[in-house]
């Protein structure tokens, strides 16, 4: 699709024809079709508006798609909208052929499509109440206070005046001072030196500021002064008109967000709107802070699940309503109706979260293409690990290859990476005398340590040592993983827990050993090495509650922890100018996987928690302990070599058939009895096979974890150099699937799937 052809799609017109009142609907129901509805006369109904309508017996959102002339059944039979929501403007007709396009695409309800495209909080039949917040100022009397002179104990009154005297600031601004920034508030509300004044809902921007250029005409502050591979890449995109896609490919800090910056800075000054799209994990609040502090007279907005529906819902109509300049985002965020759009960012555009797993399973960043096409703006995609679509396309010239092969930072160099051969070196708790030395090392010079290890809990399974029982999961195939913090087993792919047991359920020995490495047991070894030693362990257990990551990254930041245990939770963020090692435990499982993209995700895993070492003026290095140190994905590591691992896995790729080189439909299916799920699959590839289409339909086989929550699962791959063909094909064989009895099974199918 994005990633190539492009389709046309159907202009629909606005107007409300004057003799018209039969409208299609958009419902959120598992069905191919929209849904007609009379309108009343005195109605006021516009295409792509919200509407509440009677289904079944329930009334329910829908979003009006367009006029028809006549309907296929009985005008008796037909019911009438209930009423137009008219709280906010309707869908531009732009957005409606965008997610008429995904529908398509993807061979997902429309209804389905478009309800999942919009904020929640807008897929309810209430109307919406737009919040006026309000916006501080410092008073005359608060202007003329010596705020140095306050006592100590305010110390956050004291930032909150700091923070006045130089911008007035929303109430949401203000508690990311300090959490109890509101009690603050009110005292010097109360003490007449701040001033609240109402804020209009659809705008961000304070009263006095609005937009303000600095003294360069730049909408930026604090700008660099841009490397010639910096300022080549920001050239060949503002030069672009119309549609063009470009993959910006610069290793870990060599400063690809000061392009984005620049970027941001040319669009805006021509009046236009910005998208960035980046993975859930990367929008944080420190990332949105930085953008604002870079452009503290633009109005930004974010959008990702964070956000409580009311903010979600706000933020987005302050995009759609052009009030918003950039808009800051995740995955969903790919939809959001934007009418001065003029660019669009994706950064780790590689990220496997920018592919949704369920659902609507779109891409969002092929949809961004596809969008950026429709728009004819252009589209950046950036990545120090590209992925190998879109490094295929670099290759072959459909996107425009921008390098940037040097650190921006000087003396900054790349990271010294080490392959420590386990097969040689005795292990203790999984950890090897080098590296353990090196980490002294660091502790030594109060340098900080990151310890990758890609599984949380202290051990993968526990083991009987007598009769060799493992915790396996009753209900998954999978081994339940021990936690030993809460002293329980956890199964990590159906949250099933039970109490670590005391002897061996099936024989009865009490010798039960932990198997293998996880987080906690590394973090107990490392604490009996380096008593001293202050440790943070950060994977999704330690980092569960809300606002605990972002806390632990400010000690990290701030220098109050000394060996970082993790997973791949560390490898993404911010850098720690502090860290000089890394060492990576165990990646051997990503050489030789039945994923034929595992090799390609590992590299870039590495890549990036290896960027993570010596970021500021400190040399890093990674240390990874292997049992196999020649392998040619450790030898492009350690030389910084992306393109050449890259050229290794085309040609593999190419040789076994697999993508870029050819497009993917995986149909899954799953069922409490195995043979329900098998049956329906079977029968779905003979009804391929029977189309006689330009495809390879491989057999049916069980999914890689083919038993989950007691659902056996099991899966059939379709495939084709062509996705025109795919496409064709698909077209015929999913009526097929849909008119299949299905009783007992779930399936869903699942196009350019990414998980198998
Ligand atoms: P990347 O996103 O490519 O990993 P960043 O954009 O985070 O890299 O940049 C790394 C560091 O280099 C940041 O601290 C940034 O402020 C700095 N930097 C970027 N461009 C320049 C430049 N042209 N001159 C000086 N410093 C720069
Ligand atoms: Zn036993
Ligand atoms: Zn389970």
């Amino acid at each position: 699709m994005a990633q190539g052809d492009s389709l046309n799609f159907v202009e629909i017109t606005p107007e409300n024809p004057p003799n018209m009142n039969l409208i299609r609907v958009a419902l959120d129901v598992p069905l191919s079709t929209l849904f007609d509805y009379k309108v009343n006369d005195a109605m006021q109904l516009a295409i792509g508006q919200r509407v509440v309508v009677p289904f079944g017996r329930k009334e329910v959102v829908g979003i009006a798609m367009e006029w028809v002339e006549q309907s296929d059944l009985e005008m008796a039979r037909i019911k009438t909208i209930v009423r137009v929501l008219d709280d906010v403007p309707p869908l531009p007709a732009e957005t409606l052929a965008l997610l008429r396009f995904c529908s398509d695409y993807y061979h997902y309800p429309i209804g389905m499509t478009a309800l999942a495209a919009l904020p929640t909080r807008l897929r309810d039949i209430e109307p919406i109440v737009l919040k006026q917040s309000l916006v501080y100022n410092l008073s005359e009397a608060g202007r003329a206070l010596d705020v140095e002179a306050l006592p100590k104990r305010r110390v956050v009154q004291q930032r909150i005046l700091l923070a006045l005297s130089k911008a007035s600031m929303t109430g949401t601004q203000l508690r990311e001072l300090s959490a109890s920034a509101p009690a603050a508030l009110k005292l010097l509300i109360e003490a007449g030196w701040v001033e609240a004044s109402p804020q209009s809902p659809l705008s961000n921007s304070l009263p006095q500021a609005g937009e303000r250029t600095n003294e360069k005409g730049n909408f930026y502050s604090l700008a660099h002064t841009l490397t010639s591979e910096q300022q080549h890449a920001v050239d060949a995109v503002t030069q672009t008109k119309g549609f063009a896609c470009f993959l910006l490919h610069g290793i870990t800090g060599s400063g690809k967000t000061e392009v984005y910056v620049h970027l941001m800075d040319a669009m805006l000054r021509r009046g236009g709107q910005v998208l960035l799209l980046v993975p859930e994990i990367n929008l944080t609040p420190q990332l949105e802070n930085y953008f604002r502090s870079r452009f503290p007279d633009v109005e930004l907005v974010s959008l990702h699940s964070g956000l409580a529906d009311g903010e979600r819902a706000q933020n987005w109509l302050k995009a759609q309503s052009g009030a918003a300049r950039i808009v800051l985002g995740t995955r969903l965020a790919v939809f959001t109706p934007l009418p001065k759009l003029s660019l669009i960012l994706v950064d780790e555009e590689h990220d496997a979260s920018f592919k949704q797993q369920d659902g609507l399973r779109y891409s969002a960043r092929d949809v961004a293409i596809f969008r950026a096409n429709q728009r004819s703006v252009p589209i950046v995609l950036g990545s120090a690990t590209p992925s190998l679509e879109s490094w295929h396309n670099a290759q072959s010239g459909r996107y425009t290859l921008l390098k940037l092969t040097q650190r921006a930072v000087q003396p900054a160099t790349l990271p010294m990476v080490r392959c420590l051969d386990v097969g040689q070196l005795p292990l203790q708790d999984g950890l090897s005398e080098p590296l353990l030395t090196a980490i002294g090392t660091r502790l030594q010079r109060k340098e900080q340590s990151l310890i990758f290890i890609n599984r949380r809990g202290y051990a993968p399974v526990l083991m009987c040592t007598a009769c060799g029982w493992l915790s396996e999961c009753k209900h998954c195939a999978g081994k339940m993983v021990l936690h030993l913090k809460d002293r329980t087993l956890r199964c990590h792919h159906c949250g099933a827990q039970q109490r670590v047991p005391h002897a061996c359920p099936t024989c009865g020995d009490a010798d039960l050993k932990p198997v293998g490495m996880g987080t906690q047991r590394i973090e107990e070894a490392l604490q009996a090495r380096f008593p001293q030693a202050r440790i943070l362990r950060v994977d999704r257990d330690s980092t569960r509650n809300k606002g605990a990551w972002d806390a632990m990254r400010k000690r990290i930041h701030d220098g109050e922890a000394d060996i970082l245990v993790g997973t791949q939770m560390l490898a993404k963020g911010h850098d720690f100018p502090n860290l000089t090692l890394v060492g990576v435990l165990n990646p051997d499982g990503g050489l030789y996987s039945a994923d034929f993209r595992a090799s390609e995700k590992l590299f870039a895993q590495l890549t990036q928690v290896g960027g993570r070492a010596g970021r500021a003026d400190k040399v890093g290095e990674v240390i990874v302990q292997t049992a196999f140190p020649t392998h040619p994905l450790f030898q492009a590591l350690r030389a910084h070599d992306y393109a050449a691992w890259a050229k290794i896995l085309l040609a593999e790729r190419q040789s076994a058939g697999f993508p870029p080189f050819m497009f993917q439909v995986l149909l899954s299916a799953e069922s409490q009895q195995e043979s329900a799920a098998m049956a329906f699959l079977r029968k779905a590839r003979n009804a391929a096979v029977e189309l006689k289409k330009q495809i390879e339909v491989y057999g049916v086989i069980p999914a890689a974890m083919p038993k989950r929550a007691n659902h056996y699962r099991a899966q059939l791959l379709v495939q084709s150099d062509s996705r025109k063909s795919l496409q064709n094909f698909l077209r015929e064989w999913k009526p097929q699937l849909d008119a299949m009895p299905t009783q007992r099974i779930r399936w869903s199918l699942d196009i350019d799937p990414l998980e198998f």
